[in-house]
């Protein structure tokens, strides 16, 4: 606890009052304001801040045509002295509410230090005072006993030292001045800020009650912006608050250490993300207000058509609430119109899954299958599109996730263009994580999600659209919750609004995970980064006796399946070796073969793959 202003004499006026008394027969003229920035240093140290302000000095030269010295400030700082001591102790009265609060805290086995700006001398008024009308602490800390006063974290460490705590996480230091709240933050503990009654407010409680309701809103929300912005982890607006707060610390301290996680997902999404992503969403959203959709949402949808095709005008995007597989079902569901058909291309599970999509919607659709260890053929595409002249759209996956298997984008759009079909493709694994030229290549729908190699948190997908081709679609969806369309145009009418709800932590998560994609240097330098990883694993698994599944030039740089090095591995137990290490893999996914994935893709490094090579050694052995 911080004394004046915090625990006792309301707006912390004794300072003030002498302050401008010393100054006054200095012949120096100080405002409110400028006594009270520095509050809460010692007061020797407070008083060199005032000179040093540039009106001040200036007046200060003025007068006495010479610069201020440091022989100054100790004479400043005796006269003030003399003046507060005359009249301290009638500033020595408790705030409302401390006394009750810190009663109650107490009563739970808390205990009470104390730090100030004040000397010592000085405390021994306060502090008796104080005691007087009911408030005593457990412990108190001057200046004098300590190297240094405020903003240096001392006098809260030799609290620690005295009452015998032992981490600082469970220290709340709790004060009125951003002297204060810098003190708390360096000592690297719980530091609050207190508005009323507080020096930063200014008002003597009788100001306070008569404040009109406009003006205290507009000042509170200063002091509370000024208090965030030194460093608070919290600020409240009474010490009434503190028990409250104290709960909702102890509830995060024995929260689960949120570091990177207690282990590496190398899985292809949900994937590792960066702490500053995961930290992203510890704030609330209104998915109506301007801030969200102005200032995230419609941030991210450019941002992703400018990814996508290097420039904004012939494409749009559309974000969906749901996993990635939504908006695959929700593109099929409205770019097919009832009279239209689908040729899909298939060489694994998502491919199949488009399949049944279609079935379920009752698309009329058609198939071209391959092994899932083989790449989608192109002359076999142009094959079955010149059979079928009746086949209006066609879609495939870019990276079969279920291998890692890479379809070639630059043969095989050209030649559905050709055909002058519609194009869908499934970029969920790879968009983000591999250069596509989205425009150049003629796709009219590119579907991907947010926790693939964007490396944000799951919960929504998104589609990147040719303008002109979705403008086509209205009225065609089989969904309502899966109308593309609508959302679009909802988003579009209603500048970044959703239709329905909107995972709006997971969509502020993202926007903090397309920064760190530029941060990166862009796709072009994530898709090397995967590369290296996915080079270092598959080189480092081969020497461990581990071979992949498939050929190296089908080989994505997103995951990679191994296959079972022979007839006894287990690969439960290779698992949970592995997570105890530190490593989540990923079970295999094709029927043909028994294998086992990892993922090269999300906040993961080429260190992070020796160090899992290290484990598959250690455990190997
Ligand atoms: C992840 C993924 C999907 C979508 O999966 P969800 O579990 O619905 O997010 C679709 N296609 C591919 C290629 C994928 O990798």
């Amino acid at each position: 606890m911080d004394w004046a202003g915090t625990a006792v004499d309301y707006g912390c006026f004794a300072p003030l009052h002498a302050f401008i008394r010393m100054f006054e027969e200095y012949h120096i003229n100080v405002t409110l304001e400028e006594t009270r920035r520095p509050m809460g240093l010692p007061k020797i140290d407070h008083i060199r801040e005032i000179l040093k302000t540039q009106r001040v000095s200036e007046q200060f030269s003025a007068h006495y045509r010479r610069a201020w010295t440091e022989t100054d400030v100790r004479e400043m700082n005796a006269k003030f002295e003399t003046y507060l001591f005359a009249t301290l102790k009638d500033f020595a009265s408790p705030i409302p509410r401390v006394v009750e609060t810190l009663d109650r805290l107490r009563a739970e086995g808390i205990k009470i230090g104390s730090t100030t700006g004040y000397t010592a001398a000085m405390m021994e008024i306060v502090r008796k005072g104080a005691a007087e009308q009911g408030y005593n602490v457990d412990n108190l800390v001057t200046p004098n006993d300590v190297p240094a006063g405020r903003p240096a974290p001392y006098m809260i460490y030799k609290n620690m030292l005295d009452l015998k705590i032992d981490s600082p996480r469970k220290v709340v230091k709790v004060g009125d001045t951003l002297a204060d709240i810098r003190e708390g933050v360096h000592a690297g503990v719980w530091s609050i800020g207190i508005v009323e009654g507080s020096n930063e407010m200014g008002l003597t409680e009788a100001e306070f009650a008569a404040c009109d309701p406009t003006t205290l809103a507009r000042l509170k929300s200063r002091v509370k912006a000024d208090m965030y912005a030194a460093g608070a982890d919290y600020v409240l607006n009474n010490i009434g608050e503190l028990p409250q707060c104290i709960d909702d610390i102890n509830r995060r301290l024995n929260m689960q250490p949120d570091v990177r996680g207690r282990y590496l997902l190398l899985t292809p999404g949900p994937l590792t993300t960066s702490h500053a992503v995961k930290e992203s969403m510890l704030q609330d959203w209104c998915t109506w207000d301007e801030d969200y959709n102005q200032g995230v949402v419609s941030v991210i949808r450019e941002k992703l058509v400018r990814l996508a095709t290097g420039k904004t005008d012939m494409y749009t995007s559309i974000l969906l609430q749901g996993s990635g597989t939504y908006c695959v079902e929700a593109t099929l569901g409205c770019a097919v119109p009832r009279d239209g058909k689908l040729l899909i291309a298939a060489n694994g599970a998502y491919g199949k899954r488009m399949v049944e999509i279609a079935d379920r919607l009752g698309i009329n659709r058609t198939v071209l299958t391959f092994q899932e260890t083989e790449q989608v053929a192109p002359e076999k595409l142009e094959e079955a599109l010149a059979a079928d002249p009746s086949i209006t759209h066609v879609s495939f996956v870019h990276c079969e996730t279920t291998t890692g298997i890479l379809n070639p984008l630059d043969t095989l759009c050209p030649i559905v263009k050709r055909f002058e079909k519609t194009l869908i493709v499934d970029a969920m694994s790879s968009f983000g994580g591999i250069p596509i030229d989205t425009a150049g290549l003629g796709i009219d729908f590119l579907v991907s999600s947010a926790n693939k190699c964007i490396q944000g948190v799951p919960g929504f997908g998104f589609v990147i659209a040719r303008t002109e081709t979705l403008k086509t679609c209205q009225g065609q969806a089989r969904s309502l919750s899966l109308d593309l369309f609508d959302q679009w145009e909802t988003m579009e009418k209603g500048g970044g609004k959703w239709r329905f709800t909107s995972p709006t932590h997971v969509v502020r998560a993202f926007a903090q995970a397309l920064c760190e994609l530029e941060a990166e240097g862009g796709i072009a330098a994530r898709h090397e980064r995967y590369k290296q990883n996915q080079r270092i694993l598959s080189e480092g698994m081969r020497s461990l006796g581990f071979r992949p599944l498939l050929p190296d030039p089908a080989q994505s740089p997103i995951i990679t399946s191994f296959l079972y090095p022979d007839k006894n591995f287990s690969f439960k137990t290779f698992y949970n070796r592995l997570k105890a290490l530190g490593f989540v893999i990923y079970p295999g996914k094709i029927s043909q073969a028994d294998t086992f994935r990892i993922g090269n893709i999300g906040d993961v490094r080429p260190e992070d793959f020796r160090d899992l090579l290290d484990a598959v050694r250690a455990i190997s052995e």
